[in-house]
Formats: structure tokens, sequence, C-alpha cells
């Protein structure tokens, strides 16, 4: 049973989601294994058959027993080592149908499926959790989104986000910067290199910043901390160290709570370069006493993490939220930094292709 949903998922459901991300690019054999991880991690949070199968049907076992009825101990005992290849047995992972019985009855499913995930993604070394961004990208409302994720604009960016080639062939070389230099460089022609590039008129502007605030402090207000946007804080400010220094930072947001003497600063930066914004950032807070989250979110959307540990982990530990919480707002971080991205993509897809058309024109073979 187990091998005709590997089947299924291998011949249905990759190429469905490669039709959906417009990709024809090879994928290797974990590529399905990591399309079950959460979006902070490069998956997109889907439920792929290989993941969920054991998981479901183990869940059911379990609570079927509370019912009197019994599944043939051959059928668990054999149903227990379905998981992904990529996968090795997580360690809590049950052993023996002996070992189902004494599962915990809440969430039993769910429970097995996040052993199963964290074990995959121990295994590609990355950490923390959030749900499906397909299903927000579907469920979010057009007319505020604009796109969806079969959207020429936005599928360039969720293939790079798998680990897929953003461009297909014929854009290897960045059109733009080809055309424009004059010393014709070839610069490889990438996800970042699209959002980045020189040449590119209708360019990122300060909206996507200003979208992962804005997202930011919309749910973050939900909680017990008193959210302020944009604050000043300057020489005269209660938490400043050294009052002679005339210096002054603006916080994108200011987290107060009563009884807690340290603010929290969260500053947001978009960039690759996780650990160099991270110490920039913290550095431009060093005269106040407060305590800043350098929310660092990749070109991808991610979270930009060192040694496993990013923005999410912190806000989780400081702030004193669930994990769950953490994972919805990774999410929604995600998709505002894709809203603005998904223009610019678009912007850039359209004057690459007026500069191929130009080339052409003009007898040049590029
Ligand atoms: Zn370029």
């Amino acid at each position: 049973m187990f091998e005709s949903q590997l089947d299924f998922e291998q011949q249905k459901v990759v190429p469905a989601i490669l039709k959906l991300l417009q990709s024809s690019a090879e994928t290797d054999k974990d590529f399905a294994a990591r399309l079950c991880l959460p979006v902070s991690q490069g998956g997109l949070g889907l439920a792929m058959p290989s993941v969920v199968w054991a998981p479901a049907y183990l869940g059911a076992a379990r609570q079927l027993i509370e019912l009197k009825v019994e599944r043939p101990e051959a059928l668990i005992q054999d149903a227990l080592p379905c998981i992904p290849a990529l996968a090795a047995t997580p360690k809590d992972w049950p052993t023996s149908y002996g070992d189902v019985r004494k599962l915990s009855l809440e969430s039993t499913q769910k429970k097995l499926v996040r052993l199963l995930q964290d074990n995959i993604s121990s295994q590609l070394t990355v950490s923390v959790d959030s749900p499906n961004v397909i299903r927000s990208l579907l469920a979010a409302d057009p007319a505020a989104m604009g796109r969806n994720p079969c959207d020429e604009g936005a599928a360039p960016m969720l293939r790079n986000h798998v680990g897929l080639p953003a461009f297909e062939t014929g854009h290897d070389v960045c059109p733009l910067c080809l055309a424009r230099s004059v010393n014709h460089r070839s610069v490889p022609c990438s996800a970042e290199h699209s959002l980045t590039c020189p040449f590119l008129r209708e360019g990122l502007g300060s909206e996507r910043h200003d979208q992962i605030r804005d997202t930011l402090a919309k749910l973050l207000r939900g909680h017990p901390w008193r959210v302020r946007v944009e604050h000043w804080l300057g020489r005269g400010s209660e938490w400043t160290v050294d009052r002679t220094k005339r210096v002054k930072a603006r916080a994108d947001l200011l987290l107060t709570r009563p009884g807690h003497t340290e603010p929290v600063v969260l500053d947001v930066v978009v960039s690759n370069h996780a650990s160099a914004s991270m110490r920039s950032k913290k550095e431009q807070y060093a005269n106040w006493n407060v305590r800043v989250i350098p929310v660092v979110v990749r070109q991808s959307g991610g979270v930009g993490a060192v040694h496993g540990r990013g923005w999410t982990d912190e806000m989780r530990d400081v702030l004193g939220l669930d994990a769950e919480t953490v994972g919805q707002i990774a999410d929604a971080v995600m998709m505002a930094c894709m809203r603005q991205q998904v223009h610019v993509f678009h912007a850039f897809m359209r004057q690459a292709d007026a500069a191929h058309r130009q080339a052409e024109a003009n007898g040049l073979n590029h």
C-alpha cells in the first residue's frame, strides 16, 4: 500500500506541483519529501503522501483501539517502517504495536508527521516550522494579492524557494545587463539578480520592507505587547545609555510591556547575508538598553538564520510566543515579501523579453 503511495507521489503529485510552478526542471529523489517542510525551511508545507501515509495509518490504529477495534498486528508491523527514504527513523518513532498503543491520543497523526518533518529537516540541516504557503496563496484575497501561484510573476519565486531554477534556459544571462552595460558583462540571471538588477526600471523600492514591517505589527498587536511603528530613539529616550552621544535610530517596531523593563526592537532587513545583517543591526542599537531582534528575511522570503537560529527562534523565546504562532508569523512575512516581489519579477520579465526582442532585431545573438 505504501509503495502505491510512493508511485502516486512520483507520478502524479510531483509533476502536478512542477506544473503549478511552471518548471520543467529535473528533480532529485528527495524533492518530494522536502516539499512537506514548512515554508521557513524551504518547503511548501504540503501534506506529501510519503510523509503522511504512516502517521495517518498508525494514528488511525491508535484511535481505533479506543473504540475496541484492533487492526491486525502484522499490518501495523508492516506500516511502521513506511517513511520517506530521506528520513532516517526518528528517535521517538514507534517500533512495535505496543509502542503504537502507548501513543498519545491527542493529535496522534499530527505529532507523528511532526517527528518525520523534524527528521527530514535535520537531514537537510535546517530548523523551525509553519503551514502551507500554496494554500494561503490560493486563499488570499485575490484583489489584495493580485497574483496566484500559477502567475508568471509568482512562479519564478516559488521555484527559487523550493530549490528549482527560477528561470528556464534562455534566460541564463541577464539580458538587461547584457544590453545596457558598456563592457557587455554576462551576469547570471538568478532570482536574486532579477530583484536587484541595476538596469531594471520599476525595481524594488521600500515597499517590500514596509509590507513586512506592517505584517509583523498587525500580527503582534494580538499579543500582550504594546507595538509602536517607526519609533525614534534619540538621546533623550528613557533607555539611552550615553546621553552625550548625538545618535538616533528609528526602530521599525518598538515593543514594550508593563513589568518588562527591557523593550524589544524589531528591525527588518531583506538580505541573503544573515550574519552581517544581524551584526550591523545590533551595532546600530548599541546606545540603547533595548533587546534588538534583527528580522533578517531572505530574498526568497525565508528566515535568515545563523547556525540554524533566526528571528523566529528569538521571537519565540524573547516575546514568549508559541511555535505555532511564530510559524504563522514566518508564513505571513514570506507572503508580504512575495506580494511585492511578484511585481518586480513581472517587470523584470517584461523588460528582459523586450531586451531579447531588441537584440534579435539588431541581429545580435543573445
Ligand atoms: Zn541584470
